[in-house]
Order: structure tokens, then C-alpha cells, then sequence
């Protein structure tokens, strides 16, 4: 098998039995990129082989190519969130999860395209136009992290870095056919992530099967002082729950989520899942989370209040973009001020300023931003209980397979709610993790997402490594 196609634990054991070496697969994948990028534009920017000769010479045990998301620093390399407004802007600094990745040798190969700021579900809302998704490039890789996942099922990168506010790793995961973990909010530092909403990012891997998504977890999890939102709590050695053992768990299925609106085929495989985990020795049974229908409102009052000012700072001033109008209008800093951030920013990033700048408005705060904190506690609430009982809930990871381009750009609302299976789990701060789960007749990926308690990624890996385990999905290959 060509060693682009082939997932980072083969490669990393033909490397340690010098079979090939990390310039043979940086060659091979250097070539796939060469040869099916012009088709699925997953990247933004490639990274100079020179660049990493120090990770390629040193003694890290992971030289394998990482693909990055473009919201994640990466020192002196232009870093943008496909944004117009950080055009030119080279952060001064890695994220803490690059300088861990490089200690360990690993490649970081070129950067991907995403959703603006991280601000979509499709990668439309990019400044250098979408991705496309490899199973049907007329169709989109899922959002916000869709280079990233496109990148992985296309064998453009090993593996991936994405980030994840309200479902960006695990639906583009979803609708490509790969791997994707939230992990638990503070499993993972954020520094050096260029945020979008900070109570409710995180970074995790996109990955070809779940060893190597305990791999990369591995790698990048872990307190960082840097970061003072992550968390002090032990890292084990993730692989050593990929025992293919699930005898006796408990997995809830959640009633509020097999609703209306879930696609036929969707609810066909995820039910097919179910059926798979019972005869692996799991026991099942309905849960109810109450307050699910209120997810996706209370999500899009927080984000955006937490966007809006996050995305405060790019003024014109401090980082990439600078734009001064021709005649003064008001005073010629309030001038540079508007200029840049009308050029600079795309319209859905201007629609999440305006929503977010509204509710966190006096008079507005209390009614808007402080309700939906507070319902924000409740989501919560129902998945503390539903843990006190089971495991793990399960859920189909969208309510649908990969739409085609251009199908939901005009209707943002479509869009929001698209995300109704993902965002409760950024709003509850708990890990999840979408696996492929069957395809659609149309060929397209279908996604399977297992909840847990906080810091339970160890019990997500070994529930998704057992499905796997019995699954020909993430071997099938994509037709590119
Ligand atoms: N699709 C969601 C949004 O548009 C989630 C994005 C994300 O997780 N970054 O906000």
C-alpha cells in the first residue's frame, strides 16, 4: 500500500524497524498533495521541507506529517483562521500543542483551510473559497475544520490538528469518514489558538483510525501554565484502553436526539451501531436530556458573545491586516478602525460581531447572555446525571451526511441547526468523539459520536476502538 494511504501507528512501526524512513513518507505525501490537491484544496499553505529538517534529524519518535489547522500558531509561518483580516500576520510564537507535536519529531506539513474565524459547518466561510469533500467534491467536507478532515480521508496528511467550539472536528470528521475527538475543555492547552469562543474551544485530532487518535492525544494532552484554563489532571498512555473490550458498559441513547429532521439513513446506521455494541457485551437503554432543545440557542448567544470580543483585538494595529480609507470620515485612527475590519472580516464573521456586540448590550446582558448561561448550567446538569448512570451516550454525529456546496450559504439558520448533536457537549465542557459508522447510498460518510463524562476520553477510545474492531468502515478508501 502507498504509505500516504496508510494510518501514523503502521508507519511509525515500519520507521522503528527502519522499513522506511520519514523522508519516504514525507516524499509520498508531498505527491498525494501534489496530486489530488487542486481537486480538494484541503491546504492554505505548504510548509519548506528545510523547515523541518531539525524535526527530521532529531531523535522524536513521531516524524510523521501533521496537518494543522489555520487557527493554531505555528512560529513564523503565516497563521490567518483563512481570514483576510491576519493576511500577513506570522505569530511570534508556537501553540503550546506545536512545540509538544515538534519535541516528538513531528512534521507539521502545510496548514488547512477552515470557516472563517472557525465561524461555520461547511468551510464555505473561508477567504481562500471551500474545500471539498473527497467522497464527492461537488459536496462540502464539513466545517469548521474541514480542510483538516478533508486533508486525512483524501491521504493529504497522516494526521490532523482541528479545533472544536460546537461540533469542528467531529462533524468535518463525520462527513469525510475519519476519526475526530473534542477532547474534555482543558484536556488540551489553548495556547497559541487563536480564539474564538474561550469557554468553549478546544483543540484534538482528526485522525485515519482510533489508535491513532489515542496517539495524538497522547502527544498534545496535558496541564500547560500557559494556558491557565487547563486542567491539572494526569495524562494516562490512551493506547492502553484499546483492549476491544466492552462487556458490561452502559450506553444511554438519548430520546431527544432521534427526532425529526434525522435523515433516514443516519438513524439506519446508528441504529445498526447499537445493535453492534449490544452483541459486543454492552447493555443499552433510552435517556432523556431535557434541555437539548435549547442547545443550539444557548450556544449561539454565548459563541458569539465570546467571538465578539475576542475578535475586538483585530483592529488594524496589532496584527496582519491594514487598510486606511482614501479621505478621512471620522478621525484617522476611528478610520483605519473601520476600513480594515469591513475589508478584512467575511459577512458570516460580521453577523457574529453584530449577535454577540446585541447581547452583551446593556439591557440586552441580562435577558440574552446571562439566560443562556444559566440554561447553559442546566445542559449541563442533564448530562452529570445521565453519567451517574451510563458510561456513554450515544447519538448520530449529524443529522445528516455531507451537503453539497452552496445548499445551506444562504440560509444561516439551516446552517445553526445543523450542529444540534455537537454543540451540547462544548456548552457541558465533556470529551466526544465521532467514528465512522456506514455510508449513505450516495457513498457518503456517516458518523457516530460517543459522549463522556469529564476526562473520560480513555472510556470514548475504548468503546470506539471496539466498534472499530468489528467495522470495515474506516478502511474503506476514498475515490480519488
Ligand atoms: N458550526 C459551529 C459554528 O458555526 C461550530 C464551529 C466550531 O466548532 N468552531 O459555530
Amino acid at each position: 500500500m502507498n504509505l500516504f494511504a496508510q494510518s501514523a501507528h503502521e508507519l511509525l512501526d515500519q520507521i522503528r524497524s527502519r522499513a522506511i524512513s520519514p523522508e519516504d513518507i514525507d516524499d509520498s505525501v508531498r505527491g498525494r498533495i501534489a496530486a489530488v490537491d487542486g481537486r480538494i484544496k484541503a491546504y492554505v499553505r505548504l510548509r519548506d521541507r528545510e523547515k523541518n529538517s531539525a524535526s527530521l534529524q532529531g531523535n522524536g519518535s513521531f516524524k510523521v506529517p501533521i496537518a494543522i489547522k489555520d487557527n493554531i500558531c505555528v512560529k513564523g509561518e503565516e497563521t490567518t483562521c483563512s481570514s483576510k483580516i491576519l493576511q500577513g500576520f506570522k505569530p511570534p510564537y508556537s501553540a503550546t500543542v506545536i512545540s509538544k507535536l515538534q519535541e516528538k519529531g513531528a512534521i507539521v506539513i502545510g496548514q488547512t483551510n477552515m470557516d472563517e474565524f472557525a465561524f461555520g459547518s461547511s468551510t464555505e466561510n473561508s477567504a481562500f473559497g471551500p474545500s471539498r469533500n473527497p467522497w464527492n467534491t461537488d459536496c462540502v467536507p464539513g466545517g469548521s475544520s474541514g480542510g483538516s478532515a478533508a486533508a486525512v480521508a483524501a491521504h493529504e496528511a497522516i494526521w490532523a490538528l482541528g479545533s472544536d467550539t460546537g461540533g469542528s472536528i467531529r462533524q468535518p470528521a463525520s462527513f469525510c469518514g475519519i476519526v475526530g475527538l473534542k477532547p474534555t475543555y482543558g484536556r488540551v492547552s489553548r495556547y497559541g489558538l487563536i480564539a474564538f469562543a474561550s469557554s468553549l474551544d478546544q483543540i484534538g485530532p482528526l485522525t485515519k483510525d482510533v489508535t491513532d487518535c489515542a496517539l495524538l492525544l497522547n502527544l498534545i494532552a496535558g496541564h500547560d501554565e500557559m494556558d491557565s484554563t487547563s486542567a491539572n489532571v494526569a495524562v494516562p498512555d490512551y493506547t492502553q484502553f484499546l483492549t476491544n473490550d466492552v462487556k458490561g458498559l452502559k450506553i444511554g441513547i438519548p430520546k431527544e436526539y432521534f427526532i425529526e429532521g434525522l435523515d433516514a439513513p443516519v438513524r439506519q446506521a446508528v441504529n445498526e451501531a447499537v445493535e453492534e455494541f449490544k452483541k459486543a457485551g454492552a447493555t443499552v437503554k433510552e435517556v432523556s436530556l431535557p434541555h437539548t432543545e435549547y442547545a443550539v440557542a444557548t450556544y449561539y448567544i454565548v459563541a458569539t458573545a465570546e467571538a465578539s470580543s475576542n475578535l475586538a483585538r483585530f483592529d488594524g494595529i496589532q496584527y496582519g491586516l491594514r487598510e486606511q480609507p482614501k479621505t478621512v470620515r471620522k478621525t484617522p485612527i476611528i478610520d483605519l478602525y473601520e476600513e480594515t475590519r469591513d475589508r478584512g472580516f467575511g459577512w458570516e464573521a460580521k453577523r457574529r460581531i453584530m449577535l454577540g456586540t446585541y447581547s452583551l448590550s446593556s439591557g440586552y446582558y441580562d435577558a440574552y447572555y446571562l439566560r443562556g448561561q444559566k440554561v447553559r448550567t442546566l445542559i449541563k446538569q442533564d448530562f452529570d446525571e445521565a453519567f451517574q448512570e451510563f458510561d456513554t451516550v450515544l447519538t448520530p454525529t449529524s443529522p445528516t451526511t455531507a451537503f453539497r456546496i452552496g445548499e445551506k450559504a444562504a440560509d444561516p439558520l439551516s446552517m445553526y441547526l445543523s450542529d444540534i448533536y455537537t454543540i451540547s457537549a462544548n456548552l457541558a465542557g465533556i470529551p466526544a468523539i465521532s467514528i465512522p459508522c456506514g455510508f449513505s447510498r450516495e457513498r457518503l460518510p456517516i458518523g457516530l459520536q460517543l459522549l463522556a463524562k469529564p476526562f473520560a476520553e480513555d472510556m470514548l477510545l475504548r468503546l470506539a476502538f471496539a466498534y472499530e474492531q468489528r467495522t470495515p468502515w474506516h478502511k474503506e478508501s476514498v475515490p480519488l
